[in-house]
């Protein structure tokens, strides 16, 4: 049993000694199977939650109509959520309504695939009602139960299908596929960002063009916004079989363009990203159409940031395109400033000094000299702005 799962073993003990059942379940048991990196431990009871929420001194509502209490030991906070099935199913989406349960069976059932499904008990037994080790063994995504009424229920497993594809590399057993591939059209009923949750963690697994094949293959990208109709370009990713993106930024971003998108902000509002997120996009994009015509400027670096220029560079040298990161860096050491806040005279101390009221014309000229210190050709230091202004023709004769 790995140190994670050591470490909460007196939260189980603390739960089984009040009378109750408690497993480990979920993704962290899976994960420590395939000896993969585990991020959260989830435990399952057969307590309900009034009944957690008696046994442990610190916790905390967060999910509790879900039957998800959260308990803090020390440092450590775990989700402990009672055994449910989830009954009807509205719009394809979540549950209408829970019911809690005694049988941890009844829990494990309503699981999506059967390598999400096991228990791992106190003593390590591993309870496995559907063949999931098996499956784990074989590197198989097998829906619980049938796959149709599976996806029907909730759609969202079509994507956390093809994410897992993506994260562990596994295949997807021919009934799963072809259920998903029936029902990917189900997507459109889904909530755009928990959708967009999903991709992302596929585009940034080390195995996303499998995962990403498959979502080609089910059909599934016509249902997603902006990516419906394009089939085509996306099935003709340049990029070499493991290449893995750098991060969030990059991929959407190469995405996007590989799509033809010049710029993505309307796209990505469709997503509902961060207005962040959708600016680092739109950054990217910009950085990538110029690189493919010129080596990076001065201008450049100072627009688009030197996060911006180096994931375009590495995923030219990604394509074996000529790179010269040697040249960003001599852009980074040689660029002045980074911000217009940096230049060491502001706006309002060129007006007083020239006598230049509002208007206009001090904002051109303060753009001005904005871009002559970023191009190099002034140097930021108040000597050389005032006599910048000096020499303009225009604000020359007030001195
Ligand atoms: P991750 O590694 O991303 O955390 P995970 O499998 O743990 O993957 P979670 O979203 O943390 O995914 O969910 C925990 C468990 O809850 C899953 O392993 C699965 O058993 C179950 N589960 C989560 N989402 C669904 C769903 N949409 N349908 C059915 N079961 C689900
Ligand atoms: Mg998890």
């Amino acid at each position: 049993m790995p140190a994670e799962f050591v470490k909460a073993l007196p939260i189980l003990e603390k739960i089984r000694v009040s009378g109750y059942q408690a497993y480990f379940v979920g993704g962290s048991v899976r994960d420590v199977l395939l000896n993969r990196q585990i991020h959260d431990v989830d435990i399952a009871t057969s307590a309900y939650p009034a009944e957690v929420k008696q046994i442990f001194e610190h916790t905390v509502d967060i999910g509790i109509e879900h039957g998800t209490v959260l308990v803090l030991a020390g440092d450590d906070t775990y989700e402990i959520t009672t055994f449910r099935t989830e009954d009807v199913y509205v719009d394809y989406r979540r549950p209408s309504h829970v019911s809690f349960v005694r049988e941890l069976s009844e829990d494990l059932l309503r699981r999506d695939f059967t390598i999400n499904a096991f228990a791992l008990a106190n003593d390590g037994e591993i309870i496995d009602l559907y063949d999931g080790l098996t499956d784990l063994d074989k590197k198989i995504l097998r829906a619980v139960g049938h796959p149709s009424e599976r996806f029907n229920e909730d759609a969202l497993r079509i994507m956390r299908g093809v994410r897992f594809m993506a994260t562990l590399n596994f295949s997807l057993e021919s009934e799963t596929y072809e259920a998903m591939k029936r029902q990917a059209h189900l997507l459109a009923k889904i909530s755009i960002e928990r959708i967009f949750i999903e991709l992302d963690k596929l585009l940034q697994a080390d195995y996303w063009q499998k995962g990403f094949d498959a979502l080609l293959a089910i059909d599934a990208s016509a249902y997603l916004p902006g990516f419906s109709d394009k089939k085509a370009l996306l099935s003709l990713l340049t990029l070499p079989k493991r290449f893995k993106f750098t991060n969030s930024v990059q991929a959407w971003g190469f995405l996007l363009h590989q799509l033809g998108y010049v710029d993505g902000k309307f796209l990505m509002k469709k997503w509902k990203v961060s207005r962040e997120f959708a600016t680092a996009i739109t950054h990217f994009l910009s950085a990538y159409r110029k690189r493919q015509v010129a080596a990076f400027s001065l201008e450049d670096l100072y627009q688009h940031h030197l996060s911006s220029l180096l994931l375009v560079e590495n995923l030219f040298e990604a394509q074996g395109l000529d790179t010269d990161f040697e040249h960003i860096a001599v852009l980074d050491k040689t660029l002045q400033i980074r911000d217009k806040k940096e230049i060491v005279v502001s706006a309002g101390e060129i007006m007083k000094q020239f006598s230049i009221s509002p208007g206009p014309g001090i904002g051109k000229l303060f753009h001005e000299i904005e871009m002559a210190i970023v191009i190099g050709k002034l140097r930021n230091h108040p000597d050389d702005i005032f006599n910048y202004v000096r020499e303009s023709s225009e604000y020359g004769s007030n001195d």
